[in-house]
C-alpha cells in the first residue's frame, strides 16, 4: 500500500477510447509537479494501459494510477468520475487538477458535485501559499485576473489548454491498478464512435504553441490560403473569428473566442480581425499577440504586442517570404 505524500496533487489525465494519450497530460502533470507531488489517474479500456505507465512517467508522474474500465468507451464520463473519486480516496489529495477539454471539465464538475469539493474552472496556471493550492484565472475577456482557494477540502481544477508552458523532469513512477466500484450514476451513452484520422500536418488548434487566426478581412474562403501558408510558415495551427466562420470562410471549428475554442499559444497572429470582445476572451492570454489590420483604430491593437497597419494581402505574402529566406 503507497503512502501519499499530504502535498499530491491527484490529476486525471485525457486518455483516447483506444488508450491513446493526449497531448494535454505534459501539461497539467508539468503544473502539477510546480505546486506538489504529481499523482496521476489515467482510466482507459482494458488491455490498453501497459505502455500508459511510462509514458506518464517520462512527463512528470511521482506515481501512477491505472483504472481499466470495460464501460469507459461506452459511457461518456461517469467511469472517470468513479476513477477519480476512488483515487482521491486512496490518495487523500491537496487538490485535483484535470484538463479544461470538454471531457476534463465534465468529469472535474461532477466530482466536485458528488465530493462536496470547491471547484475552480479554466485556470490559466497554479501556485501555492502557506494555505494550500491557488488557481489564477483571467476572465471577463482578459480584463481581469482573479485567484481562487478552497477554504475547505480539496480544490478541483480545469486547467486550460495551451497556458502552462511548465514541463516536469521524468520520474521514477510506481504504477498501482486501481479497483473502482461502479457507482451506476446516470450518463449518456456512447452506441458507436469511429476515431478519425487527422489528415492535417498542422497542430490541433487548442494547446497549439503557434495560432494564425483569419476574420471577415480575410474576404473569402479561397483567400484562407493565404491564413494557411503563414500557418505553415510557422509550423502553427489556423483560427478564425466568428465572422469568417459566419460568412463560410472555414469550418466552426476553427472559431476562436466566447462561442468557439479558447487558445493561449506563445504566439497569435491576427489577420483581419477587428478585435471584438468576444473574440479577445478566446485568445488575450497569448503570450504574444501581432495584429495585421489596416485600420489603425481597430480595437485589437490595444491589445496587440506587435501591430502592423496595412493590408494583409500585401504584408502577409512578405511576411511569408521573409520567413521562409530566414530558413533557407
Ligand atoms: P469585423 O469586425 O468585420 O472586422 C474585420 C476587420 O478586418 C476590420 O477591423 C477591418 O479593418 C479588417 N480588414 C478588412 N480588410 C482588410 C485587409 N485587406 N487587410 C487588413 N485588414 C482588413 N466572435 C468571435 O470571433 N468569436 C466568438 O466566439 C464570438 N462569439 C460571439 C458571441 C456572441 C453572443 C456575440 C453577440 C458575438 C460573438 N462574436 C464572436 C462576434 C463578434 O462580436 C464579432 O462580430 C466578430 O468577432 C467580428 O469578426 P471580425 O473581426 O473577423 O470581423
Amino acid at each position: 500500500m503507497t503512502d501519499y505524500p499530504t502535498n499530491s496533487v491527484l490529476v486525471l489525465v485525457d486518455v483516447s477510447p483506444s488508450g491513446q494519450l493526449h497531448s494535454s497530460a505534459a501539461e497539467v502533470i508539468g503544473a502539477a509537479a510546480a505546486v506538489g507531488t504529481a499523482v496521476v489517474l489515467a482510466v482507459t479500456a482494458p488491455g490498453t494501459s501497459a505502455l500508459l505507465g511510462a509514458e506518464l512517467a517520462a512527463l512528470g508522474a511521482a506515481h501512477v494510477l491505472v483504472a481499466e474500465s470495460a464501460q469507459c468507451a461506452r459511457a461518456v464520463v461517469s467511469p472517470v468520475v468513479d476513477a477519480l473519486a476512488a483515487a482521491a480516496a486512496t490518495v487523500g489529495p491537496e487538490a485535483v487538477l484535470v484538463s479544461n477539454s470538454i471531457r476534463g471539465r465534465d468529469a472535474a464538475a461532477r466530482f466536485a458535485a458528488r465530493s462536496g469539493s470547491a471547484l475552480a474552472v479554466d485556470a490559466v496556471g497554479v501556485s501555492r501559499d502557506e494555505e494550500g493550492v491557488i488557481a489564477h484565472h483571467s476572465v471577463y475577456g482578459g480584463a481581469y485576473s482573479v485567484d481562487s482557494a478552497a477554504s475547505t477540502g480539496a480544490l478541483v481544477i480545469t486547467l486550460r489548454q495551451g497556458s502552462s508552458s511548465v514541463r516536469a523532469a521524468a520520474q521514477d513512477a510506481t504504477v498501482q491498478v486501481l479497483e473502482v466500484a461502479a457507482s451506476g450514476a446516470p450518463d449518456a451513452v456512447v452506441s458507436s464512435y469511429q476515431e478519425t484520422a487527422v489528415e492535417s500536418s498542422r497542430p490541433e488548434l487548442r494547446g497549439a504553441d503557434v495560432v494564425v487566426s483569419g476574420g471577415r478581412g480575410v474576404g473569402s474562403g479561397e483567400n484562407f490560403a493565404l491564413v494557411e501558408g503563414l500557418a505553415d510558415a510557422l509550423g502553427g495551427a489556423v483560427g478564425a473569428s466568428r465572422a469568417a466562420v459566419d460568412a463560410g470562410y472555414v469550418p466552426q471549428s476553427f472559431q476562436v473566442g466566447q462561442t468557439g475554442v479558447t487558445v493561449a499559444p506563445q504566439l497569435y497572429i491576427a489577420l483581419g480581425i477587428s478585435g471584438a470582445i468576444q473574440h479577445r476572451a478566446g485568445m488575450q492570454t497569448a503570450k504574444t499577440i501581432i495584429a495585421i489590420n489596416k485600420d489603425p483604430d481597430a480595437p485589437i491593437f490595444e491589445i496587440a504586442d506587435f501591430g502592423v497597419v496595412g493590408d494583409l494581402f500585401t504584408v502577409v505574402p512578405q511576411l511569408v517570404a521573409a520567413i521562409e529566406a530566414k530558413r533557407g
